[in-house]
């Protein structure tokens, strides 16, 4: 291959150094970039140097909706036209114990807006959706296209993986940035998820985008520089758009690990589970109802949720989106169908006081050491594993008291977590002065009523 010749119209080393120098570049330079590396025509050492050169310098707007447009228009964008209910997803920049998806998507759906919804597997510390589905024996994440609508037809969601078809550019530049130090800057994390999400072919998106120690953005600042960026850039693209910065100082809920994260939406589908995690899945359904015109206010958007909960209806729709997908449905009304770790040991406090804070990204690696993640790309993940915390921030403790129990399959997997998670918790003599609130600010939608 030769790096500069093979592309006739432009040359990828004048668009590396007028970005390295801060210059803007056009439309037309940022989709012959993307276009040329996608079909192979330009050497991954040149998209390195470019992919560098966004990081130190950033990006415009304009640049940065040029580029999420050219990556969405690498692949297919799905046409759901012929459906008559509003296409609304969820998006999270992901956590620890955030399940909130398999919430969402069916009651979302019972309530009558339809959630195509394509979701990624764990990252680092963080868990992933698509790993969580599979923790269900049989649940399939890989359906053709086809079989999607067929889901989505029937009863309104469907959960698959990122296909071959969709946003080509956005895997290839994933994985070039993976391995280059250029994944941690926002113009390009808004590009990747926004132009995946938008090849759903959505009308409406809901972002929740983490911040504190659990999160890949830790300062509020910086989650909301991402989250106004990613609104601004579904808003140029015709999408109805709302972004909130919520916490992930601790872990979302009680249940950490893909089995057990099953039977937490399950509670909380059942009208039970924490109130944490329960009181973010009715904000985020608020404003996925209210964006999807099925309410005119989130708060009516919230109420109406608490209802198709409280009658069954929504996880109804749950154990039938899982039977369309191959899913055994037993596994919904029963657990011990789920994967079963073979171990638990406890983690109990030392002294008596108050739980002060939780190191939420350690629980989180505790969780991947016991398998419940990846440690590398090509590892499989254990189902079964993970954590169940007995005490929030805030809470009150006895000396000796467990702090949270480990389900393991393998005694030195169990050792490494535990040493972790006995590191995480940090117990105070005092209460707490002041607790971080679950959702932090709303962008977006400039005067709506919540
Ligand atoms: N998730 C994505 O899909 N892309 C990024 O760049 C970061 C997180």
């Amino acid at each position: 291959m030769n790096p500069t010749s093979s592309v006739q119209t432009f040359r990828a080393i004048d668009v590396i150094r007028k970005k390295r120098d801060g210059g803007e570049l056009s439309r037309g330079e940022i989709e012959s970039i993307v276009n040329a590396y996608t079909r192979g025509d330009i050497p991954d050492y040149q998209v390195s140097a470019w992919l560098m050169a966004v990081v130190l310098r950033g990006m415009t707007r304009a640049e940065t909706a040029a580029l999420t447009d050219a990556m969405l228009r690498s692949g297919e964008v799905l046409d759901l036209s012929s459906l008559a209910a509003k296409k609304v997803d969820k998006h999270s920049t992901g956590g620890v114990g955030d399940k909130t998806s398999l919430v969402l998507a069916p009651l979302a759906a019972v309530a009558g807006v339809a959630v195509p919804m394509i979701s990624g597997r764990g990252l680092g510390h963080t868990g992933g959706t698509l790993d969580k589905l599979e923790a269900i024996p049989g649940f399939n994440v890989n359906l053709p296209v086809a079989q999607f609508r067929h889901v989505l037809d029937t009863c309104g969601c469907a959960m698959i993986g990122q296909t071959a078809e969709i946003a080509p550019a956005d895997r290839k530049l994933y994985a070039l940035r993976d391995v280059t130090g250029t994944v941690e800057s926002p113009y390009l994390i808004c590009a990747s998820i926004m132009s995946k999400k938008l090849a759903e072919g959505i009308d409406a998106l809901v972002l929740d985008v983490k911040t504190g120690s659990g999160a890949f953005m830790k300062s509020e600042r910086d989650a909301a520089f991402l989250a106004e960026l990613m609104v601004e850039t579904g808003e140029r693209m015709g999408k109805q758009m709302v972004a909130l910065i919520t916490d992930m100082d601790q872990p979302l809920g009680c249940m950490i690990g893909n089995a057990l994260e099953v039977v937490e939406v399950v509670d909380i589908l059942r009208g039970e589970g924490p109130e944490d995690l329960l009181q973010l899945c009715l904000e985020l359904a608020g404003w996925m109802l209210h964006l999807g015109g099925v309410s005119r206010t989130v708060a009516e958007g919230k109420k109406l949720s608490e209802k198709l909960i409280a009658s069954g209806e929504a996880l109804d729709r749950f154990r039938q989106m899982v039977e369309l997908q191959g899913g055994d449905p037993r596994a919904i009304d029963d657990p011990r169908k789920l994967p079963q770790a073979q171990h638990s040991i406890t983690v109990s406090s030392q002294k008596s006081g108050f739980l002060a804070s939780l190191q939420c990204e350690q629980v989180g690696t505790a969780c991947v050491i016991l398998g419940g993640g990846r440690e590398r790309k090509e590892d499989a993940v254990d189902p079964a594993v993970g954590i169940v915390l007995h005490k929030k921030v805030g809470d009150e403790v006895s000396a000796r008291e467990p702090l949270a129990t480990i389900y393991y399959n393998a005694e030195t997997h169990a050792a490494r977590a535990r040493q972790l998670l006995e590191q995480s918790f940090v117990i105070t003599d005092s209460p707490l002065r002041e607790k971080r609130p679950l959702i932090h600010r709303v962008i977006g939608k400039p005067g709506e009523k919540n």
